[in-house]
């Protein structure tokens, strides 16, 4: 992925479009992950009190997402890519690889990735080379000191300029399986909105946010995405006249 410049559209993901693989959400479950409290195992300064624990719970996550398949969501948004190619972005918020597993390469992963470790002595990114509680060496520099390269709470994410660059360039932005309670995912439908995109949600449940879409989509993933991208494909998903409006200046 070269350019950010001239992507028509953006899709978002969130836990929900994976839910029907088999991959538990967490607004969905009381605030709780897996059982856990996000502050427990997805902080920083988690990992600093107890980091046996959080490798643990990370260990666990990538042997689940390992065992689990693409749904229909996930398949829907590969064929859109085969079609579409360099005129679509999938920028996601999960962790795991489901995407890629279903045929999608146009993937930004902003909140990292399960399968990988990042060391914390040579900053070296890399495939997980076993589970990280067992403090495997870094393939890089050799040091025991790997961390799962997900993007915690109070951390930076992955490609926040690529992604506005998208943004404020698309034609159209859809949002699909988001609670629109994360930030900074959770504002991208205003900076695609206030730059003339024209805006869908595609969701289980009315999310946090849906009032900052043009139109919003209740429904299993596995069937509203199918459906969607049948109308991209087919030309009957054109984003509504006098959305095409030219950018406003940025401040
Ligand atoms: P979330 O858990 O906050 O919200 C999930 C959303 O998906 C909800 O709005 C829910 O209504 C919707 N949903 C549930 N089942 C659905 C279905 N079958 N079809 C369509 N929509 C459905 O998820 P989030 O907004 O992505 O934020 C959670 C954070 O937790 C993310 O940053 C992510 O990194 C992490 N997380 C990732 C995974 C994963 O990688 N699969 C799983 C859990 C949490």
């Amino acid at each position: 992925m070269d350019s950010f410049n001239g992507i028509r559209l953006v899709v978002l993901t969130g836990a929900g479009i994976s839910a029907e693989s088999g991959v538990p959400t967490f607004r969905d479950a009381g605030g709780l992950w897996e059982g856990h409290r996000v502050e427990d195992v997805a902080t920083p300064e988690a990992f600093e009190l107890d980091p046996v624990t959080v490798q643990r719970f990370y260990d666990a996550r990538r042997r689940a997402v390992a065992s689990v398949a693409p749904n229909p969501a996930h398949h829907a948004l590969a064929r859109l890519e085969a079609e579409l190619g360099d005129d679509l972005l999938v920028v996601t918020q999960n962790i795991d690889d489901l995407h890629e597993r279903a045929g999608s390469t146009r993937v930004l992963h902003m909140h990292g990735e399960i399968g990988r470790a990042r060391c914390l002595a040579c900053e070296q990114r890399s495939e997980a080379p076993s589970d990280l509680v067992d403090e495997p060496p870094c393939p890089a520099c050799g040091e025991r000191m790997l961390r799962p390269d997900v993007v915690w709470f109070g951390e930076m994410p992955y490609g926040l300029d690529e992604i506005d660059a998208a943004l404020v360039g698309c034609e159209r932005f859809v949002a699909i399986g988001t609670s629109g309670a994360v930030h900074p995912a959770a504002g991208f439908v205003l900076t695609a909105g206030a730059f003339g995109a024209a805006t869908l949600e595609l969701n289980l449940a009315a999310s946090e946010i849906t009032e900052f879409f043009d139109e919003s989509r209740l429904g299993l993933a596995s069937d509203l995405v199918p459906r969607w991208v049948d109308e991209v494909l087919s030309g009957r998903d054109s984003p509504p006249a006098g959305r095409a409006t030219p950018p406003p200046p940025r401040a």
